[in-house]
């Protein structure tokens, strides 16, 4: 078990953009260990997904996985363990969803985000399999966040207003601010 430190906002290589994964390289031993690691170290936090950049390796990979549970009451499903190199997300016409989200880079603290709710996704897989598909609702917010990670961008960025943004024990006085997401 391996779990690496996570960078938090103010670190600069947060903010950097990533570089692709050479195909030849996702089944490289070096990968297999950085895969390893960030699982170990989403577990060890209990997170929704990690962006490679997250654990100061600025390569286009992200990893999600998450098993329904009592932490998070609010959730009706897990999201399906994946591992994505070079994941590329094309926005479609779709409604927008909101979210409070969290980071495990902006501890202790969330944001309400409106992002679309449906996606195309592409990405490889650990296998150097190619993957094209329309994803919905939950996991596509997952997806976004994680993915624009790869381009320095954080959920902070994104609030729509300033107002809900906070730490979490602050915003939890309000009834209204309570449904907590950390992706
Ligand atoms: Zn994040």
């Amino acid at each position: 078990m391996a779990v690496r430190n996570i960078l938090r906002i103010g670190h600069p290589e947060l903010r950097k953009k990533s570089e692709p994964v050479p195909i030849t390289e996702i089944r490289s031993a070096e990968m297999k260990k950085l895969i390893r690691d960030m699982f170990d170290t989403m577990a060890d936090v209990g997170g929704i997904g990690l962006a490679a950049p997250q654990v100061g390796v600025l390569k286009r990979l992200v990893i999600v996985g998450f098993d329904r549970s009592d932490r998070y009451p609010e959730l009706k499903e897990g999201i399906e363990r994946k591992i994505l190199f070079n994941p590329e997300i094309e926005v479609l016409k779709a409604p927008a969803v909101g979210f409070w989200e969290g980071c495990l880079s902006v501890p202790d603290m969330r944001g309400y985000v409106e992002r679309v709710r449906k996606i195309r996704l592409k990405y490889y897989d650990e296998n150097e399999t190619f993957h094209d598909k329309i994803i919905e609702g939950f996991d596509a917010v997952v997806y976004q966040h994680e993915c624009d990670h790869l381009d320095g961008v954080l959920y902070v960025d994104r609030l729509k207003d300033p107002t809900k943004f906070g730490y979490n024990d602050e915003l939890d006085m309000l009834e209204a601010n309570r449904t907590k997401v950390i992706v």
